[in-house]
């Protein structure tokens, strides 16, 4: 079975390489002149910088293994220290001031409020009705900033966090397991290195930017028996549009994805705390987060030097993601200043932009998914963030799992899988 594979971030990468395990032809089109899509590293003047995530909370283990990368991955090292930017002052979290703003009495009494999580829920409104309006809020502003860099009041609750809706089912949102921050890890030569070794062991056409697919199925003038979509929405929604009019507008209906810039700055070392990073709850700075990646990973920085990573822009303040790199860096650094009392100039900087960064599920996210992909023709799949998860465990299942189904649909290959 040949499958052409359109788009080669890390859900069309997982989606060919589930492909290639079961028997299969898959050939991967990419646009850029890398694969990997937003998993991406540099390595520039000493310093090792992300396009993207920094993290992975969950283990690739097939991928890994797959790759023989098991030897490179790295687990940050302590101290982790988070702070929250919140009513304007930096606090370090937990902490008694950060508890006592963040109203945890009340929040405390939240098996009394305990009603079930509805549909159609913003994240805010879904928290605020269960913690109080303080501690609720400042939950769902951390939550909706740290993995969406979205804004709490147009993020589905439950499907933009399903483990909240699981919990809430159960009675109480602090029940079940906690999420392990000691799995948190990545590469020794970065995440990148990842689609790297992946798409070393595919068939990727880099540079080639799919513009039409023929039903049947034809891309770039080459017969294949299946097609995995695995681009954001809006290019799904284009390659579409020629001949299934009726998916090209539901992939144009609330699809959504909030513009993200980074901005890695590299200083010398004695200027920059040590720890995590802070997030910012109030919605008030340029860098929705900062991370001090060469606090927590080996050769990020030069000796003397560290790296901080400010991620800019999101669903609240699209604006800051188009500012030129001049004022955006000027701007982030006048904060670190403010706010994590850097000081000195950056001898490095680095500025990546996502125009489409992080797809924003909005209430009514999964009904949309079902809906859309009920009007998929037989042979065309559906694959990536913009669906299934946003986090990359979530795009590498949500790539497997539309391989899996194409195979399974298809006579030839589908009883033997
Ligand atoms: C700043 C940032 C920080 C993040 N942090 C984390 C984190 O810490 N942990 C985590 O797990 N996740 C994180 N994420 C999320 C995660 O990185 C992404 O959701 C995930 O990598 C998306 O993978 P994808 O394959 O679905 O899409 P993409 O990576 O967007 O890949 C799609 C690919 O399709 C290609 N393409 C588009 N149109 C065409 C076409 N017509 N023809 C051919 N190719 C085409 C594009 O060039 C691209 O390479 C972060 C994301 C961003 C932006």
């Amino acid at each position: 079975m040949r499958v052409a594979v359109i788009g080669g971030g890390m859900a069309g990468l997982s989606a060919a390489h589930a492909l290639l395990g079961r028997g299969a032809d898959p050939v991967v089109f990419e646009a850029s002149d890398k694969p990997g899509g937003k998993v991406g590293s540099v390595a520039e003047r000493g310093f090792l910088t992300e396009d993207g995530p920094h993290f992975l909370a969950r283990p690739l283990d097939g991928l890994i293994d797959a790759t023989g990368l098991r030897e490179e991955v790295v687990q940050p090292r302590p101290p982790m220290t988070r702070w929250v930017h919140v009513e304007g002052r930096v606090l370090k979290a937990p902490s008694l001031p950060l508890l006592v703003r963040a109203g945890v009495p009340r929040a405390l009494l939240e098996p009394l409020f305990a009603r079930p999580l509805r549909e159609d829920m913003p994240l805010r409104a879904f928290l605020v009705e269960r913690l109080g309006r303080r501690a609720g809020s400042l939950a769902a502003s951390v939550m909706a900033a740290g993995v969406y860099a979205g804004d709490p009041d147009r993020l589905s609750a439950r499907d933009a966090f399903p483990s909240l809706g699981e919990r809430a089912a159960k009675g109480s949102i602090f029940k079940g397991p906690r999420r392990d921050r000691t799995g948190l890890w990545n590469l020794r030569r970065g995440l990148g290195s990842l689609p790297l070794a992946l798409a070393a062991k595919l068939q990727v056409r880099l540079g080639t930017a799919v513009e039409r697919i023929e039903p049947g199925w034809k891309v770039q003038g080459e017969k294949f028996d299946g097609v995995v979509l695995a681009v954001p929405a809006s290019a799904a929604a284009k390659l579409t549009r020629g001949f299934a009019p009726r998916l090209a507008d539901a992939l144009s209906s609330g699809f959504e994805a909030a513009p993200v810039a980074l901005v890695h700055l590299g200083f010398l070392q004695d200027t920059v705390p040590r720890g995590f990073g802070m997030i910012d709850a109030d919605g008030a700075l340029t860098a929705i987060g900062t991370l001090l990646p060469s606090s927590m990973l080996p050769g990020r920085a030069p000796p003397g030097k560290a790296l901080i990573c400010a991620i800019c822009g999101g669903a609240r303040h699209p604006e800051r993601a188009r500012l030129s790199d001049q004022e955006l860096t000027a701007e982030v650094v006048s904060e670190l200043r403010r706010t994590m009392a850097i000081r000195g100039d950056p001898e490095y900087v680095r500025v990546v932009r996502h125009p489409e960064g992080i797809p924003q599920y909005a209430p009514g996210h999964r009904p949309r998914v079902e809906a859309a992909r009920a009007l998929l023709l037989p042979g065309l799949e559906l694959a990536g963030a913009a669906y299934d998860g946003v986090s990359v465990p979530d795009v590498a299942r949500s790539g497997a799992a539309a391989a899996e189904r194409l195979l399974i649909a298809s006579p030839t290959q589908g009883v033997h899988i």
